[in-house]
């Protein structure tokens, strides 16, 4: 490209940072005004406007309309004041961007595959302009955070999780790809909504739905090879389905269910330095039994078993309250994942009758369902433990089974705490504690690049299981000091790089990596790891090659 076609390219575009001499190569003279900035200026211009601005969802379109214009700039602010900027990209504020996605749409991202492209899935996988895509992130749309089911407005979850993956893995943002298949939606507003841009039908169900899928599946073998699927928020029944179906076929994992254990198990290890205690002393009760809570609880007893606990040992140490109460052996509504689970026990309909009869260690809230912890509840908590584990995994915030404040007021400062959106730290008793947010972006980046980097064949739970026990081993001595059961986001990189290196390892180990065996397979990852500099056009050098960002 030459001349405004390059301006209008967001990978080659640098803005006001074109040079004198780029300008005067590639035809931009007067197309950009004359002074030549660094990018340094540029993302304090950037920081400047996005500060002004009040509302998050007005931040959000503004950092996107950045994200269409100049990719190296937009991952450049966002790597560096990722702590400030993922609540906003992320967690909470896509969950509001995704109930209001066709009213703040501005220009269309990734790939829609709808119900009506049956047939001809692979056509439209090509359609891409992208050749080389080796990440993509799919859902249907039907259970987007705990915000239930958004339709072809779901598309926002995959553009935001492949964001996270260029800014804390280092993806290369050209390889990866978000995906949202459209087989309707059952949400009344948005069939009413003349704004809503999906199809404006019931969601397609049983063999159709899953003729679809499969089509999907082995178009994009057929079209990117090799590349990893991650399955993001699908509904229950389609989740563990599709990961049955897929997980020894290609290279795939489920997020909710895999990811989302993984990080759950590295806080229960990292809460365990401060409440005493072995793993298999543990009482694990969870609010919800969907996907979030059995990958969980699968992970918790595979750690177990490989600690040397028997399995059925490891399985009493978690316990699960649905939608109708305690999973207890004498229920007859359970599906076959709470029935592994579902112990000799007196039935008891609320969590607060739960927690009164089992008496849990940790309480651990993925259920979607907002304010379930209540201070009745914690304070129970507080009263059977000295330091109760409670963790309201729930997304968004207004979904959060708990704040991070009612947990700690509630049971005198003891609880030890984390959450999947983020709260702020905040000072009790004249201390500063820091809320670990125990999301699946501390797990999914690093798994991603670690399979990719070694061209595996698969992702395993072994790879989940070793990220996990990477991930809580990175908390530093100052940092437990603080209380922190987590390393914080700015140390999001590393902590990536760290996981994607232990999930290779895995990966060899099993036999499932195709590439090679590098001498050093941390700095070979790290050499992989996208760093968001400007490419020099006249000395042709690569962007890659710039100073590196903390
Ligand atoms: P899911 O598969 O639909 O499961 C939801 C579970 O919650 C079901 O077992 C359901 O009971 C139960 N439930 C619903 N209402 C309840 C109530 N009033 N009382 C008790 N249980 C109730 O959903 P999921 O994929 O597990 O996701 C659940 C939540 O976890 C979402 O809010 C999501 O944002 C969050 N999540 C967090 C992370 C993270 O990284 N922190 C990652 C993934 C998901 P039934 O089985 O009886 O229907
Ligand atoms: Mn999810």
């Amino acid at each position: 490209p030459h001349g405004a076609a390059i301006l209008r390219d967001p990978f080659l575009n640098k803005g006001t940072a074109f040079t004198k001499e780029e300008r005067e190569l590639l035809g931009l003279n007067g197309l950009l005004p004359p002074r030549v900035h660094t990018m340094e200026a540029q993302v304090m211009r950037i920081l400047e406007n996005l500060r002004k601005i009040e509302n998050d969802l007005d931040k959000y379109v503004y950092l996107n309309s950045l994200s269409d214009r100049n990719k190296t700039l937009y991952y450049r602010v966002l790597m560096e004041n990722i702590e400030e900027l993922m609540p906003v990209v992320y967690t909470p504020t896509v969950g509001q961007a995704c109930q209001e996605y066709a009213h703040i749409f501005r220009r269309s991202r990734g790939i829609f595959i709808s119900a009506e492209d049956k047939g001809r899935v692979a056509g439209v996988l090509r359609n891409w302009p992208q050749k080389d895509v080796r990440l993509i992130v799919v859902t249907d749309g039907e259970r987007i955070l705990g915000l239930g089911d958004l339709g072809a407005d779901g598309m926002g979850i995959p553009v935001g999780k492949l964001a996270l993956y260029s800014a804390c893995a280092g993806i290369h943002p050209s390889l990866s790809l978000p995906v949202t298949i459209d087989v309707g939606t059952e949400n009344k507003e948005l069939l009413e909504d003349p704004l809503y841009f999906g199809l404006t039908q019931n969601r397609l169900r049983g063999e159709a739905y899953d003729e679809l899928l499969e089509e999907f599946v082995v178009a994009v073998q057929q079209v990117f090879p090799r590349c990893l699927i991650q399955f993001e928020d699908f509904s229950n029944a389609n989740a563990f389905r599709l990961l049955d179906k897929y997980r020894d076929e290609v290279l795939c994992f489920n997020d909710d269910i895999q990811g989302t254990a993984a990080v759950a198990l590295a806080c229960i290890y990292s809460a365990l330095r401060y409440t005493g205690g072995g793993m298999a002393d543990q009482k694990f009760l969870f609010l919800g039994a969907g996907e979030a809570g059995m990958g969980a609880a699968n992970l918790i007893v595979s750690a177990l078993v490989d600690e040397g606990v028997s399995e059925e040992k490891a399985r009493q140490c978690c316990w699960f309250v649905d939608s109708k109460g305690l999973v207890v052996k004498n229920r007859d509504n359970l599906n076959a994942h709470k029935r592994e689970f579902a112990h000799d026990h007196a039935p008891a309909s609320s969590l607060l009758e739960a927690v009164e009869s089992v008496r849990p260690t940790a309480i651990i809230g993925v259920s979607g369902q907002g304010k379930m912890f209540t201070k009745e509840i914690l304070e129970r908590m507080a009263e059977y433990n000295e330091k109760p584990i409670v963790f309201p995994l729930s997304n968004p915030t207004t979904k959060a089974e708990c704040t991070a404040e009612d947990a700690c007021q509630w049971t005198e400062g003891r609880a030890v705490f984390a959450s999947g959106s983020p709260f702020k730290p905040f000072t009790y008793a004249g201390e500063k504690r820091f809320p670990a947010q125990g999301n699946n972006v501390y797990i999914f980046p690093g798994v991603g690049m670690g399979c990719m980097a070694c061209w595996s064949r698969k992702v395993t739970d072994e790879m989940f299981l070793a990220a996990a026990r990477v991930l809580s081993g990175l908390v530093t001595p100052e940092e437990q000091e603080q209380g922190m059961l987590l390393p914080p986001l700015t140390r999001i990189r590393e902590v990536s790089l760290e996981i994607a290196s232990a999930v290779a390892e895995v990966a060899y180990d099993q036999g499932l990596a195709t590439h090679p065996r590098p001498g050093d397979l941390e700095a070979h990852i790290a050499s992989l790891m996208y760093i968001p500099t400007y490419m020099d056009y006249v000395g042709s050098q690569d962007c890659d090659k710039g100073e590196p960002v903390k």
